[in-house]
C-alpha cells in the first residue's frame, strides 16, 4: 500500500513525540512492505514565527492532499496574552474545519503494567478498555446567539447549544461501526431529562441503531456516566456524546490510563468509498513547555496515534495491532519516561521510541 502522510509536530514536546510517531510509523511500513510518503508542514506557534499565522495555506494545501495528517501538539507561554483568534491553538480549530473531521476518538486503556499509575483502586481500573467518540464540529461551542450583552445586574451570557439530525446521525455511525468492530456495545450520552438537544439526540440515535442490530445500545445520561466511568469502566466498550460532554468526560480517560502522554486520538471525517476514514491523528496532551526540549516526554500517546491512523484512515489492522502489542510489551517491560514513575531510571522519549521499534522488528 502507498501511504501519504503529513506531519506537523508543532511547538514544545510536539515535536519530540512526533519524531518518534514517525520512526514507528517507518518500521511499520518496512516490515510490512508498504511505501512511505512524508512531508511536513508548519502549525501553532512554530507557523506564527515563521509565517504570520497559526495555520498557513501551505499547511492546509498539505493536509487536504495527504492521506492522512499525525499532529503533535500546539502551544507556548509565549503567546499566552495573545487574543484567541491569533494564538497556535487555533490553528487546531482550522485544521480540523479544513478536513471536516466531526467524530473525535479516545481510546482509552488500562494497561496491566500502569495500574499503580492510575489514583484508582486497581480492581476498579484492571481490564478497562473503551473508546470515548466526541462530536466536534457542534453543539454549545459554535452554537449561536452567543455573547455577552448588557450591564449592570443585567449583564448577560449566552451561549446556545445546538444540533441538527444530520450531526447527530453521522457521529452516531460511527460510534455503531466502531462497536462493531469491538464488543459491540454502544452507549450514548445524553441529558435528555433536562435538554432538548438531548431528546432529538436520543430519538436519532435510536433510528440509527436499527441500521446496526448486532450492536447493543443503551443510554446513560451524562451526570451518571462521569461517575460510572470512575465506578466501573469496564462495563463501557464505545460511548458517543455531543461536544461538550465529551470534552469534560475524555479528560477521565487520562485519570483510567495513568498519565495524560499515554493517550491516542484520532479525528475522523467522512468514510471514502474504500470504507476508510479522513482522518488526523494526534495525542490528546498539549506542548507541555515545563519539560519540553528536555527529551524527557512520553511518546506512546503519539505512537498510539499512529496505530489508530493505521487502523482507520489505511484499514491495517494487523499492522495497527503490531504497534499496539509493542507498546504492551516495552510497558511490560518497564521501559517507559519519568511521567510513569518506573522502579528504575526512567529512559528518555527517544529511548522508548526506539524500544517500541525494536519489538514491532522483532
Ligand atoms: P499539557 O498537556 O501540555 O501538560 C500538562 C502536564 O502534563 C504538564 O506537567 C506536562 O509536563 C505533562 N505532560 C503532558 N504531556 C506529557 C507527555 N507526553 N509526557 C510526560 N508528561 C506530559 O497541558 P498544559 O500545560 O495545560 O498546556 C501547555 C500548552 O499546550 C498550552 O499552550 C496549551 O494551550 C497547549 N495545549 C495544546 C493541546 C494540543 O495541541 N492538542 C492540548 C492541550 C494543551
Amino acid at each position: 500500500m502507498n501511504l501519504h502522510v503529513l506531519t506537523l509536530p508543532g511547538d514544545g514536546i510536539g515535536v519530540e513525540v512526533t519524531r518518534q510517531a514517525v520512526r514507528v510509523l517507518e518500521t511499520v511500513c518496512r516490515k510490512f512492505h508498504h511505501s512511505l510518503r512524508l512531508t511536513e508542514g508548519l502549525l501553532g506557534g512554530v507557523a506564527i514565527h515563521q509565517t504570520g499565522e497559526p495555520f498557513p495555506e501551505q499547511t492546509a494545501r498539505l493536509a487536504l492532499e495527504a492521506d492522512a495528517t499525525l499532529m503533535g501538539a500546539v502551544g507556548a507561554p509565549e503567546f499566552d496574552d495573545w487574543p484567541p483568534e491569533k494564538r497556535p491553538e487555533r490553528g487546531l480549530l482550522a485544521i480540523r474545519k479544513v478536513l471536516g473531521v466531526y467524530a473525535n476518538l479516545r481510546p482509552v486503556r488500562a494497561y496491566k503494567a500502569l495500574l499503580d499509575s492510575s489514583p484508582l483502586k486497581n480492581d476498579r481500573v484492571e481490564g478497562a478498555d473503551l473508546i470515548i467518540v466526541r462530536e466536534l464540529n457542534g453543539g454549545i461551542y459554535y452554537g449561536t446567539p452567543r455573547g455577552i450583552s448588557g450591564s449592570g445586574d443585567e449583564e448577560r451570557g449566552l451561549n446556545t447549544m445546538t444540533y441538527t439530525r444530520a450531526e447527530i446521525a453521522r457521529v452516531a455511525r460511527v460510534g455503531f461501526h466502531l462497536a462493531r468492530q469491538r464488543r459491540k456495545k454502544l452507549a450514548s450520552v445524553d441529558k435528555s431529562n433536562v435538554l432538548e438537544t438531548s431528546q432529538l439526540w436520543r430519538r436519532v440515535v435510536n433510528e440509527v441503531a436499527a441500521e446496526f442490530p448486532d450492536v447493543t445500545l443503551e443510554h446513560i445520561l451524562v451526570d451518571n456516566c462521569a461517575m460510572q466511568l470512575i465506578l466501573n469502566p469496564r462495563r463501557f466498550d464505545v460511548l458517543v456524546m455531543e461536544n461538550m460532554f465529551g470534552d469534560i468526560l475524555s479528560d477521565e480517560g487520562a485519570v483510567l490510563a495513568g498519565s495524560i502522554g499515554m493517550l491516542p486520538s484520532a479525528s475522523l471525517g467522512e468514510k471514502k468509498p474504500s470504507g476508510v476514514w479522513v482522518g488526523l491523528y494526534e495525542p490528546v496532551h498539549g506542548s507541555a513547555p515545563d519539560i519540553a526540549g528536555q527529551d524527557k516526554a512520553n511518546p506512546l500517546g503519539a505512537i498510539g496515534s499512529v496505530a489508530a491512523m493505521l487502523e482507520y484512515s489505511f484499514g491495517l489492522t494487523q499492522e495497527a495491532a503490531a504497534v499496539n502489542a509493542a507498546i504492551e510489551a516495552v510497558l511490560d517491560a518497564g521501559l517507559v519516561t519519568a511521567d510513569l514513575k518506573p522502579k528504575g531510571t526512567p529512559l528518555t522519549c527517544s529511548q522508548v521510541g526506539e524500544a517500541v521499534c525494536d519489538r514491532i522488528q522483532s
